[in-house]
């Protein structure tokens, strides 16, 4: 990123968290990567648990190597030895104190949009942990929910190929609408504001492309 567009991806950044604090975010603005990695873990204090949803995001800013480093409890559901432990994991994900994830999309006018295949970062950022941190840098801002939908659904290729889905999206790149059991595309949920509990999820912003 040149000079000037990493002027235009502060003020992107610096606007989207104005518009999230009047919804009662807790929304932080983060210079850079580094920045961002040590926001999220000052927040966390030592020997929490930590639940987190796949984010390539958190795993380029390095979040991902200090959640796992030792210091808390992560709930760890990347290495089980069966999907009904699997599952057991993202239960227990819920109960969480924290739950750290990426988005799909933020909306200009302060909503997360996120598409799921099983539900568990869905769920967690909407209830459950008491704490949820969301990570994201400017290319998941987008003009409307309608966009953030949309936005979802055109990553979703490359996180079914991350996940190894055997989908026809992971062939081509492109979305089929799909109607297989294999689908990551099963829930979609839509976080309007956080008035219910103000302050319950940060966001923070980083004026960098992260993720996908
Ligand atoms: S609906 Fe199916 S084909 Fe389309 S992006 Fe989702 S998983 Fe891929």
């Amino acid at each position: 990123m040149d000079a000037i567009a990493k002027w235009h991806a502060e003020c992107k950044a610096q606007e989207i968290v104005e518009i999230l604090k009047k919804k009662d975010f807790n929304a932080i603005y983060a210079q850079n990567s580094e920045a961002a990695k040590k926001i999220v873990m000052d927040m966390i204090p030592e020997g929490a648990s930590i639940a987190v949803g796949g984010s390539v995001t958190l795993s380029e800013t390095g979040i991902m190597s200090e959640i796992t480093s030792g210091k808390y409890k992560f709930i760890d559901r990347f290495n089980t030895p069966s999907f009904e432990d699997m599952l057991e994991k993202y239960r227990e994900g819920f109960f969480a104190d924290y739950f750290v994830t990426g988005t799909n999309a933020i909306t200009k006018t302060g909503e997360l949009v996120n598409t799921d295949c099983t539900g568990n970062r869905t769920g967690a950022i909407a209830f459950g942990p008491k704490r949820v941190i969301v990570v994201a840098g400017v290319n998941k801002i987008v003009d409307t929910v309608e966009d953030g939908i949309k936005r979802a659904k055109s990553i979703a290729p490359m996180n079914a190929k991350r996940i190894t889905h055997k989908t026809p999206c992971t062939i081509d790149g492109k979305c089929h609408e799909c109607h297989d059991t294999q689908t990551i595309c099963n829930i979609t949920n839509i976080i309007h504001n956080c008035y219910k509990f103000p302050g319950r999820i940060t966001v923070v912003i980083i004026p960098e492309i992260l993720g996908y």
